[in-house]
């Protein structure tokens, strides 16, 4: 099997594994207990709180764990809102692309009363900083963009944003949850208020992930229950799950360039290949782009179908956000960057990890290659095209 699938999920690292294993064996006292053995378990728990924020660049009290990125991404939102209503401010600004995690909490919130900007994402997957500064008013209470995009990968100008923000004294949360553990991400040199990621997208477990919140910024529990991460998030704390992210966090940004190096060269050699597919386009900024993230689209063809028939071959690749997947709806992160229906329908995401091999590079290459033209070989669309009947668009 060749797994091209890491932005859907990771698969969990020797050490994270160990660290969990073990986690669970000896500390598995609840760490609100005061005895000895629930004392235990906090220590396990305050350890990983201390490790996990010195990678970002935070103090320890300003993380809370949650149960992963989607979490997260909705307390940062509400947690904003509400403090913004407070103030009369009920403004929120954010990208058309962003994950569903927050669109889908910023249409809720649009129906409880907020005023919601979304601004437009540019061809090259880019925000703008500027269009940012613009839309900022008097009653912006958030900006919310993510680091980098999950389906495309491309890596948004944050620091510019942050500055922004900072200089106009609006909170600025950012769901980091694709770029933690794969590039650097610093909430200080980023001017980050509020910062979301889950374990799971950097080798750690599933079903846990950590919320940043700066210091004076206030945060309020979308879970109510015990006294848990200082009353911010009830319900007894996932030792093992958390013990396994830190330690996944800290090995990835470890060997981050080293990986990185690796996997853009793995990721530029998949971009020359699959450019010499006819009617194919890359999709998002070649520059600005996560290491291990490749975007395609194919004319005339279905990228359901696409994945089926890599599939069999044993390639694991995703058409979009699994979220989408099993709709008919094309990506609202490709309708966003500006490509029309029937060229989103024909898209393909490899999202590469370290282990990837050159000669596994080159069967994706040479497999999606036949894919591609044995399905466009009985497509109607692609008929009409080479018939000149519709124009071609890429
Ligand atoms: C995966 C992902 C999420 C959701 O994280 P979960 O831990 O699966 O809830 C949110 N945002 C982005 C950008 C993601 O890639």
């Amino acid at each position: 099997m060749i797994y091209a699938d890491n932005a859907a999920t990771t698969r969990m690292s020797e050490a994270a594994i160990q660290t969990m294993t073990e986690a669970m064996q000896s500390s598995w006292g609840n760490p609100s207990s005061l005895y000895a053995h629930g004392q235990e378990a906090k220590e396990v728990l305050e350890e990983a709180r201390n490790r996990i924020a010195k990678v970002i660049g935070a103090e320890p009290k300003e993380i809370t764990f949650t149960s992963g990125g989607s979490e997260a991404d909705n307390q940062a939102i509400r947690s904003a809102a509400v403090a913004g209503a407070r103030k009369g401010r009920k403004h929120i600004i954010s990208s058309a692309f962003e994950h569903h995690a927050v669109l889908h909490t910023l249409d809720k919130l649009q129906k409880e009363g907020y005023e919601i900007t979304l601004l437009d994402v540019h061809e090259d997957g880019l925000v703008r900083p500027e269009e940012v500064a613009a839309a900022i008013r008097e009653d912006t209470c958030l900006v919310t963009i993510m680091y980098a995009n999950n389906e495309i990968g491309t890596i948004q100008p944050i620091r510019e944003i942050g500055r922004i923000c900072r200089q106009r004294k609006v909170p600025f949360h950012v769901d980091a949850v694709q770029a933690v553990g794969h590039i650097p991400v610093n909430v200080e040199e980023d001017q980050i208020d509020l910062l979301s990621a889950s374990a799971h997208k950097f080798h750690g477990p599933k079903g846990v992930g950590f919320l940043y919140v700066r210091k004076g910024i206030p945060l309020f529990p979308l879970i109510e229950g015990g006294a848990q991460e200082r009353g911010k998030r009830a319900g007894t704390e996932n030792v093992p799950g958390i013990a396994a992210m830190a330690t996944a966090l800290e090995e990835s940004v470890n060997h981050m360039s080293e990986n990185a190096a690796h996997l853009q060269a793995m990721r530029d050699r998949l971009i020359d290949g699959l450019r010499e597919i006819p009617h194919a386009a890359l999709n998002g900024d070649a520059v600005h782009r996560l290491p291990g993230n490749v975007n395609f689209c194919f004319e005339g063809i279905e990228g359901e179908s696409l994945l089926l028939l890599l599939d069999d071959r044993g390639i694991c690749a995703s058409s979009g956000s699994a979220c989408t997947s099993g709709s008919l709806d094309p990506s609202h992160v490709l309708l966003a960057i500006g490509r029309v229906h029937d060229v989103a329908h024909g898209s393909l995401r490899l999202s590469i990890g370290e282990e990837i091999t050159e000669a596994e590079v080159e069967e994706i290459i040479r497999s999606v290659k036949e894919v591609v033209s044995y399905l466009r070989g009985f497509s109607p669309i692609w008929r009409d095209l080479m018939a000149g009947k519709k124009p071609f668009i890429l």
